[in-house]
C-alpha cells in the first residue's frame, strides 16, 4: 500500500519550489480585499489566463466567488511588509500604498500588476483554482521578492533581458 504522505513533509517539500510573492485583491461595492499568495501561476496564452489557488479557510474564498475579479500585484524586494500584512500579520500602522488600474485597486510600486475576470473555479481538495482572464497588464524590470523554504529571499543576480524564448 501506498505510504500516506505526511502534510508536514509535503509543505516541507513544495516550499523547495522557490517563487515569488503576490498580493491579490478584490472589490465588491467599494469593499477591498488582499491577500497574500504564491500559489500563483501563468496558465494559458490564447486566451491570456493566470490563475491563483485560495484556501479555503481564507476570506478571499468567499470573496473571489461572489466578486468574480481580481487583481495581482507581483511585490518588489522591498515590499516584505507588504506581503506579512495581508498574510494575516496585520499592521495597523501600515498605509497600503493602492493604485487603481482597469478599475482594480492594485498595489503601487509592484514588479506587475495583472487584471483578471474570473472565468472559472476549479475545487482542489482544501483550495479552490481561480482561473481567470486577463484584462489588464503592466511590468516593470524591477527586482522581485522572493519566498523559498519558508522564507523570504532577494535575486543575487543583476537583472538582465530574458535568453528564453520558447
Ligand atoms: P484576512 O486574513 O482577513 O486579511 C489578510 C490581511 O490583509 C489582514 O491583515 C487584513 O488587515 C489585510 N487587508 C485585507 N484587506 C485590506 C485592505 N483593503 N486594506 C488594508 N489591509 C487589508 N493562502 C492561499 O490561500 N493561497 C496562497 O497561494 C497563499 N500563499 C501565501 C504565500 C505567502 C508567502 C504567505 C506568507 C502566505 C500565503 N497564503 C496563501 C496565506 C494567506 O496569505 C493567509 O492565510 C491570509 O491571512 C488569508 O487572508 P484572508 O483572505 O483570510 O484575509
Amino acid at each position: 500500500m501506498a505510504k500516506k504522505i505526511d502534510p508536514r513533509e509535503f509543505r516541507q517539500c513544495m516550499g523547495r519550489f522557490a517563487t515569488g510573492v503576490t498580493i491579490v485583491t478584490s472589490e465588491m461595492n467599494g469593499d477591498v480585499r488582499g491577500m497574500t499568495a504564491n500559489a500563483f501561476l501563468s496558465v494559458s496564452l490564447e486566451p491570456p489566463l493566470v490563475l491563483v489557488s485560495v484556501g479555503h479557510k481564507a476570506q478571499m474564498y468567499t470573496f473571489l466567488q461572489k466578486s468574480k475579479r481580481y487583481g495581482v500585484s507581483i511585490l518588489n524586494e522591498d515590499q516584505m511588509n507588504l506581503s506579512n500584512h495581508f498574510a494575516g500579520g496585520h499592521d495597523p500602522e501600515l498605509k497600503v500604498p493602492f493604485v487603481r488600474h482597469d478599475d482594480m485597486p492594485l498595489i503601487e510600486g509592484a514588479v506587475a500588476h495583472i487584471v483578471t475576470d474570473v472565468v472559472d473555479e476549479v475545487l482542489a481538495g482544501d483550495h479552490t483554482l481561480f482561473i481567470g482572464e486577463v484584462k489588464y497588464l503592466n511590468s516593470h524590470a524591477l527586482r522581485p521578492l522572493l519566498f523559498y523554504g519558508g522564507n523570504y529571499s532577494e535575486l543575487s543576480v543583476d537583472l538582465a533581458p530574458s535568453s528564453y524564448a520558447w
